[in-house]
């Protein structure tokens, strides 16, 4: 076995229990829980482990970026202070930002919600080559607009497309996802975790540090108080949408650094199966660039190398050999 084909086998068993197999009926608070942390028993060793994982990102975006073939969607969904912002910030460290775009979805606008549903989603959706990340997506539209049906009367809907809905929109998400993918775009649904008391535990550290308060919004509490109803609401999403093509995983959150490596873990793992690489050029181009080559070395002013990149490769190769 290659060392890839190791790491490859390490990711796959670490991900495993966070799959939501697909068909699946999940009773969040039973199936997952939230403090798990795979016998990774010292912080400092999960630190250690994200560092690989961010580096390993990194090279696999650059390969991702220049072969400019598959595109990667990554969906973040959770609870108020799950830490969605620093599990991005975190993971994401070490690409380059020119190949990742980060878009976070707020209560729609009046021109988005003149709109089908999906229709602010697909203008944010990343190019070939690129990672886009959705910080909330188009799940918020069976989240909050379930919990506040509210929300759904400002959607302007006809009639007769309110019969059903969710199931339909349950659908129209898994068929959506299911032409992206299609289409080589891989979209990777990333669930963080957090129980009930750790985010009590969160937002009262956002009030008790003066440098948080700006975090604190009163009306995460009014979303705390429906807690149950949005435990209720992610279950049956999750159940209804993950897919073959697109599953869902569930990611342990009340440890910050554990959720990091969770995360990058899926990530790295839907690289790994993308195997982007960088790429080849044929002979015909390769012939083209002795050319050039033979020419900018004739272009070397006196007493300079020719090629000066060659002449620093030179003593490596002779301490190889
Ligand atoms: P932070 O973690 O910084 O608080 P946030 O993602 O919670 O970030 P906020 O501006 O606090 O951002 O909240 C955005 C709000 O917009 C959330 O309460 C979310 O439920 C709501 N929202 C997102 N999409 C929709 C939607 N389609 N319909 C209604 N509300 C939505
Ligand atoms: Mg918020």
């Amino acid at each position: 076995m290659t060392d890839t084909d190791t790491a490859r086998k390490r990711i796959d068993e670490f991900i495993a229990p966070f799959r939501v197999k697909p068909g699946s009926k999940v009773t969040l608070a039973h199936d997952f829980d939230p403090a798990f942390k795979a016998g990774i028993e010292k912080k400092k060793r999960g630190v250690e482990l994200l560092e690989t994982g961010v580096q390993m990102l990194a090279e696999y975006q650059a390969r991702l970026a220049a072969q400019d073939t598959y595109g990667v969607l990554v969906v973040l969904q959770a609870m108020d202070a799950a830490g969605k912002d620093g599990t991005i910030r975190h993971v994401m460290s070490g690409v380059n930002p020119q190949g990742v775009a980060v878009h976070s979805f707020k209560v729609p606008s009046a021109e988005e919600l003149d709109h089908d549903f999906l229709w602010r989603y697909a203008q944010r959706l990343p190019s070939r080559g690129e990672i886009g990340i959705f910080n909330r997506s188009h799940y918020e539209e069976v989240l909050v607009v379930r919990v506040h049906p509210e929300n759904l009367d400002r959607q302007k809907l006809p009639k007769d497309t309110r019969d059903d809905i969710w199931q339909r929109r349950y659908r129209a998400i898994n068929d959506w996802e299911h032409y992206l993918c299609e289409n080589g775009f891989r979209v990777v649904k990333i669930f963080l975790n957090l129980s009930k008391e750790e985010q009590r535990r969160r937002l009262l550290r956002r009030i008790d540090l003066p440098s948080h308060n700006w975090k604190f919004s009163a009306a995460d509490l009014k979303e705390r108080a429906r807690w149950d109803d949005y435990q209720k609401a992610i279950s049956r999403c999750l159940s209804h949408t993950s897919t073959e093509w697109a599953p869902w995983w569930v990611i342990p959150a009340d440890r910050k650094w554990f959720a990091r490596i969770g995360a990058a873990a899926v990530l790295v793992h839907t690289l790994m199966d993308i195997d982007p690489q960088f790429p080849a050029v044929d002979d015909e181009q390769r012939t083209s660039l002795l050319e050039v080559k033979a020419q900018l070395e004739a272009e070397a002013p006196d007493g300079a190398a020719p090629d000066p990149f060659e002449e620093e490769q030179k003593p490596a190769e002779t301490a190889a050999s």
